[in-house]
Formats: structure tokens, sequence, C-alpha cells
């Protein structure tokens, strides 16, 4: 749908909806469809596409037609949470299924993993995020599924996707890529070989802390993908109508706060990369981290907003900052205007491999003085 505009750049057409006119009143603000079900027409035929709300609607639709074109996708399916279109992949593996999943990603993937083997649903084996050597050795000729998320939680490490992607098609197995940390406006993974793009679309794609969502993008729509879409439909777990208005509104300015994002990013960054109170800065754009150069290419060197630094001192110390913080938002997610902090291993459970000194940066589009001043009060006060 809506590709008719596509000689235009994606900039133009991200920031005008797909030139949404609504042709009877010239509105130019795709309106919020609210009808649970449709009446059937003079024949008693269903009237195209829709005949109940959870197959989705008008709204729906224009925001999965707004990712389809930032992935170059044929399909986008648009779910009510980042987790529920996960969890609709994992739910529609086959039984007993095996997978080969990072150590440490986000964790309520994880969890959702462990909990379906926990239940006898699937076979899990593990790679180091990032480690494509590992991640040949564990795959066996019958995986299903391979999971990366790249940049993956809570250190950023890079996995290269077009390896990842031929290691899971030489076993027969599907890629599923996580950049949530890197929205299509800086990754398409779908170019780099995965087989499905997935993104929390309550992060970076929204922008404004105001909605979860979920987006799952292909380009081939096979079996596995059907039975996706009809997971979501028999779960009703699509996303609601004002949700997907709020989403569109927010995508409209993806370039713009990404790009602004990134540059703070960086800025605060290299300030922080030689500070007596800051052990290490975790940041692929900054050249020493170990994915540096993949995350190059696979970002056209816009490497995003999310950083997480490790503080010198004790735990407490590193929890300190962020309770000192008056500009940054104590606060879990990404990918928002505001810049948010959060000290993971307070966040993510005792039992998940983190560095209890690490505090998770979400830098927003504030003035760069203005977060770096905060993070330097808080440090020094966190310390005397
Ligand atoms: C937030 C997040 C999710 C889960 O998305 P929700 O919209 O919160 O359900 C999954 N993966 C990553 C990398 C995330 O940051």
């Amino acid at each position: 749908m809506t590709n008719k505009n596509s000689k235009l750049s994606i900039e133009t057409r991200i920031a005008q909806a797909l030139r949404y006119l609504d042709p009877k009143t010239g509105s130019i603000i795709p309106p919020i469809q609210t009808t649970a079900t449709y009446a059937r027409d003079a024949d008693y035929k269903v009237r195209q596409p829709y005949w109940y709300r959870r197959d989705g609607n008008e709204t729906t639709v224009h925001a999965e037609a707004m990712i389809s074109n930032l992935e170059e996708a044929k399909e986008t399916l648009l779910f009510s949470s980042g987790m529920s279109a996960a969890t609709a992949v994992i739910d529609t593996l086959n039984p007993n299924a095996h997978v080969v999943i990072p150590r440490a990603m986000y964790h309520g993937v994880l969890n959702q993993f462990q909990a379906y083997e926990r239940k006898n649903r699937l076979q899990i084996s593990y790679y180091e995020a990032g480690n494509t050597e590992e991640l040949a050795r564990v795959i066996q000729n019958d995986t299903e599924l391979v999971w990366a998320e790249t940049p993956n939680n809570p250190d950023w490490a890079i996995t290269d996707i077009s390896k990842a992607a031929d290691i899971a098609h030489a076993h027969g197995a599907k890629l599923l890529t996580d950049c949530t940390a890197t929205p299509p406006c800086a990754t398409k993974a779908l170019d780099f070989g995965a087989d499905i793009s997935m993104h929390s679309a309550t992060k970076y794609l929204n922008g404004h802390s105001d909605v979860t969502s979920g987006a799952l993008s292909v380009r081939n729509q096979d079996e596995f993908w059907e039975a996706i879409a009809l997971n979501r439909k028999l779960q009703g777990t699509v996303l609601q109508s004002f949700d997907a208005f709020l989403l569109i509104r927010g995508m409209r300015t993806l370039y713009l706060r990404y790009e602004r994002s990134t540059q703070n990013a960086n800025r605060i960054a290299h300030h922080f990369e030689q500070h007596p109170l800051v052990k290490k800065v975790l940041y692929p754009g900054l050249a020493n981290h170990p994915g540096h150069a993949i995350q190059a290419a696979q970002t056209g060197r816009m490497f995003g907003g999310m950083m997480s630094i490790i503080t010198t001192g004790t735990q407490q110390t590193a929890i300190n900052v962020a309770r000192y913080c008056n500009v940054f938002y104590p606060a879990t997610s990404l990918g928002g205007v505001e810049s948010l902090i959060e000290h993971r291993a307070t966040v993510s459970g005792s039992d998940f491999p983190v560095n209890q000194n690490l505090l998770r940066l979400s830098i927003g589009i504030e003035d760069v003085g203005d977060l770096i001043d905060d993070l330097e009060q808080a440090l020094e006060r966190a310390n005397t």
C-alpha cells in the first residue's frame, strides 16, 4: 500500500505520513478508526479488507505501511507491545523447536524463551551476543530460529547481521533481528539478510514514551509469517487505534529525533571516555568499541543514543548516580525525546549477568550541555 511516492526520499515520505490526504475533506492527518466491527455489504459480502477489529484497521495499517516503507518490507505487523510481537514469533515455532539465542539480551525476551523451555515447548542453545563463531558452533541442523539482538542489551555488543544470516540459512534456520536500539532509519536488517526484522516501536519509532508497540517486518510472506499473523488475530494483540495514531505522529519526526540523539550521544561518550569517575563508556560510536567497524557499516555511522557507563566505586555509588540526576529521568525504557538513566542490575534481577556498576543511558534530544552537567554533578555527589 501507499508506495506511489516511492521516488521521493524516505525522509520526505515519513515526514508526511506517506502523503496522507483524505479525498473527502482534505484532512492531512490520518483518522483514528475505532469501530470494532464492520457491516457487510448489500450482497451480504464482507467489505474488504476488514471485517473485525482483531484483523487490524485503517489506522493500524497506515502505521504498518510507514514501517514497511522504512524497512523496504513486503509487510509489517504491529502488535500491542514489543513483547507481544516477540511472543507471537516464539509461540509460532514448532513443538520442541531448537532455537539459538544470546546468553544476555533484553531480559523480557530472554525470560519468555526460558518460560517456553520450562514448559517443554522448545530447546535453547546460547551464544555470546555478537560472537558469530560461537553461534556457528552451537547451531544445529534442526535449528528453527536464531535470535540476534543488535546492538545488544546492556553492553551494546554488535552482531554482524550478514554473517549471522549466512550461518542461520546454511542450517535451514530463520534469523530474527531485534534492532530496537537502531531503528530502520539507521539499520535495515532485511538488507543484511535477516528474515524477520523486529523493533519495539515503543522506543525510537514512536519516540515519545506514550505508547507500547512492537513491529515485525518481512520481505518473504511464507507460511511461518502467515502463522504469526493468525497468532496475532486469535490472541487479539494487534496495536490499538489510538496507539497507532500516536505512533504515526511520532514516526513523522523519526529522522530528526534519531539524528539529534546520535549527536548528543557522541558528545557525551567522548566527554566521559577519559573521566576519573567513569571506568568505561560502552558506546558503539567510540572507535575502541569492539563492534565499531561493523556498526559503522550497519548504521551508516548513525550510532544512535544508547550507551552504558561503568562507574568507579561500589554498586551503591552507581545507584546513587542514577538517584542524583536532575535532568536524566531515573526510568526504564529508551528511545524517547527525554534522556533516561537506569541501574541495570536493579532492574533485570539478581540472576541476570550484568556488571553491578553499569548504568544504561538513553540519550534524548535535550541540550547536550545540560545532560553533561547533570551527569557531572551526579557523579561528583555520588563520590563525596
Ligand atoms: C523494550 C524492548 C523490547 C520489548 O518491547 P516492549 O514494547 O517494551 O514490550 C524488546 N527488545 C528490546 C531490545 C527492547 O528495548
